[in-house]
Formats: C-alpha cells, sequence, structure tokens
C-alpha cells in the first residue's frame, strides 16, 4: 500500500488532507494526525473495518481498548452514558486537552473500540488539524497512538512514517506535538476517580477540580501490580537495548552512570542526560532532553530521543530522572517503563546493578 504524506502546515495542502481524510476514513481505511500530545491513527467509529484496520496496522493487541476523539460540538452523550457533573467540570476546564476521561459505555458502541469492556474513553484532542478533521466530516474518530505496538509513540510525522509506512494509506504531517506524552487517563466510574495513566495534564491540575482524585496504585513499577489501564500493562516505550535510571541528587546520578558506563565499556553505550551535564560522560552516544529546569521541553523530545538511541544502535543505555512535580510524574512513568523499572541505585524488585549480560 502507497502511504501518502500531506503538510497540514501549508493552507492549500490541508484543504487536500482534510478532504482526503474524511473520504478515506468513511470508507473504512485508516488516518494518521497530530494531537498535542502524539501522533493517533485513526478509524471512524462508525466502520467496523476501520475499527479492525487499526489493530492491524499497529499489530495491537485485540484486549487494548481506543480511545474515542470528539470535538467541540459533538455530544459525549453519544458514546458515553452517566455523565457527572464532576466530569461536566472537568470537560469545562480541561477539554481540548491532553485529558482522557473514562465512562460507562453508551449502547451501541463497538465492543472492538472498548475491547468488550462495558467503559469507554473518551478524549478532545487540542490540535486544529485532529479538530477540523473531524468537525468538518462530523464524525469521532477512534485512535490509539500511530506506533507500531511495543514502540514509543510517535511525537513527529516522521515517526509515523517509520512505523506505518505502507500500512496505511495517508499520514497528515503536522509538526512535533506539543506535550510528546500521552493524555492522563481519569476513570470516572470509580469513586472517588481514578488516575489510570499520568500524562499531559498534571495530577496537581487534576486535584484544583477534583481534589480527592487517587492514583491507581498498580501503576507502581513492581511485579505483582497490574494496572487498570489495559495498555499499562505491556511493554511499552521501550528502546531496543536495556536501560538503567539514576535516582537521587543530580551529583549522586552522575556518579551512578559513570560507574555503569565504565562496567559497560567496550559496548556501545548510550546516555540520556541533560544540558547541565552533558559535557560530563564518556559515552558513544550522548543525547540531551535540554535543561532539568525545561521538564515540559524534556518530556516533549523523550520518544524521539528513545527512537534515536534504537537509530544510533546502541546497546546498553543510561537514563537520568527528574522530579516527580508537574510533567514529571508522567514523564517519570514513561522513563521507568523504558528501563522495565531497572534503576542504577536498586529498587524493591532487587533489580540493581548491571548484570554481565547487559553490559554486553
Ligand atoms: P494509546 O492512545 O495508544 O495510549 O491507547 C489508549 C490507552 O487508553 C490504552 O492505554 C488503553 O488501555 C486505555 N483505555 C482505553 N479505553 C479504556 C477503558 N475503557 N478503560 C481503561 N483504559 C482504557
Ligand atoms: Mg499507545
Amino acid at each position: 500500500m502507497e502511504t501518502q504524506w500531506i503538510h497540514m502546515e501549508n493552507p492549500q495542502e490541508a484543504e487536500r488532507g482534510y478532504e482526503e481524510g474524511i473520504r478515506l476514513l468513511l470508507a473504512g481505511e485508516n488516518v494518521a494526525f497530530p494531537t498535542e500530545t502524539v501522533y493517533g491513527l485513526g478509524g471512524y467509529i462508525g466502520s467496523e473495518e476501520g475499527l479492525r484496520g487499526i489493530f492491524r496496522a499497529k499489530g495491537r493487541p485485540s484486549d487494548n481498548p481506543l480511545i474515542v476523539h470528539i470535538y467541540p460540538g459533538y455530544d459525549v452523550g453519544r458514546v458515553a452514558r452517566k455523565i457527572s457533573p464532576q466530569a461536566e467540570r472537568l470537560m469545562a476546564r480541561y477539554w481540548p486537552g491532553p485529558m482522557t476521561l473514562i465512562f460507562e459505555k453508551a449502547p451501541g458502541l463497538s465492543p472492538l473500540i472498548t475491547a468488550g469492556l462495558d467503559t469507554v474513553a473518551v478524549r478532545m484532542p487540542n490540535h486544529p488539524v485532529a479538530l477540523e478533521l473531524m468537525r468538518r466530516g462530523g464524525l469521532a474518530v477512534a485512535a490509539p497512538s500511530a506506533n507500531l505496538s511495543g514502540r514509543p509513540s510517535p511525537t513527529t510525522a516522521e515517526h509515523v512514517y517509520e512505523d506505518m509506512k505502507g500500512r496505511i494509506p495517508l499520514v497528515l504531517h503536522g509538526g512535533a506535538c506539543q506535550v510528546g506524552l500521552e493524555s492522563t487517563i481519569i476513570d470516572m466510574t470509580a469513586e472517588p476517580p481514578m488516575v489510570l495513566r499520568p500524562g499531559g495534564l498534571t495530577i496537581e491540575e487534576i486535584r484544583e477540580i477534583l481534589p480527592d482524585v487517587r492514583m491507581d496504585p498498580g501503576l507502581a513499577v513492581k511485579k505483582d501490580a497490574v494496572p487498570k489501564a489495559p495498555g499499562m500493562k505491556y511493554r511499552h516505550y521501550a528502546p531496543k537495548a536495556p536501560m538503567w535510571m539514576a535516582l537521587g541528587s543530580p551529583e549522586e546520578q552522575e556518579e551512578q552512570i559513570r560507574r555503569g558506563l565504565l562496567a559497560a565499556k567496550g559496548s556501545r553505550r548510550g546516555v540520556l542526560t541533560v544540558d547541565e551535564h552533558r559535557g560530563d560522560f564518556d559515552a558513544e552516544v550522548i543525547l540531551s532532553l535540554g535543561s532539568r529546569q525545561d521538564p515540559e521541553g524534556m518530556a516533549a523530545r523523550l520518544f524521539d530521543a528513545l527512537r534515536r538511541f534504537d537509530e544510533e544502535r546502541c546497546e546498553i543505555l543510561f537514563a537520568e530522572s527528574i522530579s516527580r512535580e508537574g510533567i514529571g510524574e508522567a514523564f517519570m512513568n514513561r522513563l521507568q517503563k523504558a528501563c522495565g523499572g531497572k534503576t542504577l541505585k536498586g529498587d524493591d524488585d532487587g533489580r540493581t546493578g548491571i548484570s554481565g549480560e547487559d553490559a554486553r
């Protein structure tokens, strides 16, 4: 299959992009489009073929449900039931934005979207291309991230092309995603509501509306913890090489990484660092996410860096960690997953230090 690529930042091209995008979606085909979090791989919620195509193109397990994307003016009551006053307040404040809400599903919604669950995930993305595509077509679009299953989510159209070339007919190119991490998922069917995945909307922002919101205890990276969002249980966000995370003060982290690098000498070593430490390491590949003072910028560049380590064919990776405040919570959640919970300091899984196998 030929994969078309249309530049939405050019106004004339954009017209063609919307027309072609809507035509394909209604015909049961899949279209990748930009959002403020990551690129989405869309299928029209009214087309079984379009929904099946998403799982096929991504190689996504069928028990991992999709997020229904809507636009201003689309009644959320068409896809979900029992919208609480609390949910109304969240939507009024944070939509369009990086917040996904879980509701009871409306009858008639395809089980392909919900993976057979009786709940549905809904979000209104804050990106002009995503919103205009849906508004012009008058259609809601089910979409997960537009990566091959298991790879880091795509934050540029180039990432999408890398993974989806030959698998889908159209990529709408809208530049780099501003947030760069996926949406925050909040389960509104739980009492009190529960965060199932930290993301672009911070816990502090949610607490302004929901002071008693809880975090899913299953989010802790422990062997026996089972997260409630089905997608969170899969290996995710991971570069090909094993990655180890440093912990503690910036000085302690620097020391841990230096020791790790020494132990792994002879392998092609990569370091994920910050501008403040860029010159401090002796490694084959050194990538900085920007200044530690700019966690939003670091978050926006994380997935691109993970993909670059793959391109660079690194064999072992070390990463600096950041404070869990604000966007730091979501950043650290993805970094921990990318590391499979492995730290250079020691953790309660006992996966401490670098084994000989990982160092090779
Ligand atoms: P992605 O957009 O690729 O991050 O995939 C959508 C995410 O939403 C996955 O982690 C799903 O497990 C999660 N999700 C979708 N529907 C539900 C639901 N009904 N309950 C809990 N999590 C959901
Ligand atoms: Mg995904």
